[in-house]
């Protein structure tokens, strides 16, 4: 990011502004589970700029959550709104839990604690959380429901993701993975490869993963592999992604999909194919896969999944990497569409969604993409963190900070 900075020519404080989040909340809270055992669980909130408007970014429930990690994917969402023109700073929670063994009345509990526990740091113009890994819709409405409770009058717009019924916004559910279809086709018509036909690889059978699918799918694309954190299932004629998506919500995995040859879940990224898709979890293209990697183009449906290390093997190799900020922005975009609604009280329908989000992400690419032009030594996601920095920066300038 200095180099960003430096590159722009911007006021050398634009840096310290960003490296570390303003605000740090960590707190501890008891989850009775379901046999009557106390447990503490640890929750985090990290609010990293707000120079834009009210921190926003998800809440994830993962065994994995760290304090670092938790700071790092809040100042991505700060770079994120800023790159598509979303008013809202960045932030990012967590709780360190293993929501995939615990029961619904567990999850219900635990979405509680953690707004009674954090509810004063946020507010639909302070802060506005969000469904992130392993937390969805029905968490989101737990957690409306507690900080109307606290506040004694219903006040939906402290998170989005939610359920219709309760101020939720049509199409959110899908939002990131078809503004990722939204930047996969921009890049491909970029590189003229015609999406119908074209081979797709997908890591992460979670809602980003199994969306894309479907959505890609839709558009003409043969899927020819997803995997899931247990394994991957391949068929070179195309998957049929709907029974995939069945079996998945089903089971609760890919494993025993008949449609398909398992695999271990690494070798999905070994295959032939035009495009790629990771969607699960960080740092899953390293310097030891990258390498090897047949995309043409990789739309990063997750946050933070190349490494710089492996950024710079793909650079070399003529890869298109589309970064996440950009990639995986449509969530956060529809997410600005439904806190628009609940703060004017209407509902919009599919349509004006769909179109405005197409609007956002394709401007995204656009600007990000206008910025490498005639620059061979910087890349897509450089471009986008160069065009994100500079509207921050003029935020900050304009509000007197630096
Ligand atoms: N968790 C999503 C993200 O990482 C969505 C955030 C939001 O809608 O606020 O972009």
């Amino acid at each position: 990011m200095y180099h960003c900075v430096q590159e722009l020519d911007l006021n050398e404080s634009t840096y310290e502004y960003l490296k570390e989040p303003f605000r740090f909340i960590e707190v501890s809270f008891p989850l009775k589970t379901d046999s009557g055992e106390v447990k503490f669980l640890k929750g985090y909130r990290s609010q990293h700029n707000n120079a834009l408007g009210p921190y926003k970014g998800g809440i994830r429930f993962h065994p994995e959550v760290t304090v670092e990690e938790t700071k790092a994917l809040s100042m991505w969402m700060t770079l994120k709104c800023a790159l598509v023109g979303v008013p809202f700073g960045g932030g990012k929670g967590g709780v360190v839990c293993d929501p995939r063994s615990m029961s619904m009345r567990e999850k219900e509990r635990v979405s509680r604690e953690y707004i009674r526990s954090m509810g004063n740091f946020l507010g639909p113009q302070i802060d506005i959380p969000a469904p992130d890994v392993y937390t969805d819709a029905q968490v989101m409405a737990w957690m409306a429901d507690e900080y109307s409770n606290i506040k004694q009058q219903p006040a939906f717009g402290v998170v989005t993701g939610k359920p219709l019924p309760v101020g939720g916004c049509i199409g959110r559910e899908e939002a990131t993975s078809r503004g990722c279809v939204y930047a996969v086709k921009e890049a491909a018509n970029i590189l003229n490869i015609p999406l119908d036909g074209a081979r797709v690889v997908i890591q992460g059978a979670g809602n980003v993963g199994i969306h894309a699918a479907r959505l890609l799918d839709y558009a003409g694309a043969k899927i020819i592999a997803i995997s899931d954190s247990r394994g991957g299932v391949i068929n070179q004629e195309g998957l049929d992604v709907n029974q995939v998506y069945h079996h998945k919500k089903k089971t609760g995995a890919l494993k025993g999909f008949e449609g398909g040859d398992a695999v271990e879940a690494w070798e999905i990224f070994d295959l032939d194919c035009e495009i790629m898709i990771p969607a699960a979890m960080e740092k899953q293209i390293t310097e030891k896969n990258a390498g090897s990697i047949k995309a043409k183009i990789i739309a990063e449906g997750a946050n933070g999944p190349t490494t710089p290390e492996a950024d710079k093997i793909l650079k070399d190799r003529g890869v298109l990497v589309i970064p996440d900020i950009l990639a995986n922005a449509g969530g956060v975009t529809v997410s600005y569409f439904e806190w628009v609604q609940n703060n004017y009280g209407f509902q919009w329908n599919q349509g004006k969604v769909n179109q405005q989000l197409e609007q956002k992400i394709t401007d995204a690419f656009r600007m990000a993409y206008d910025f490498i032009q005639n620059r061979t030594e910087i890349d897509m996601r450089t471009g986008a963190y160069m065009y994100a920095i500079r509207r921050l920066a003029e935020a900050m300038e304009y509000r007197g900070w630096l």
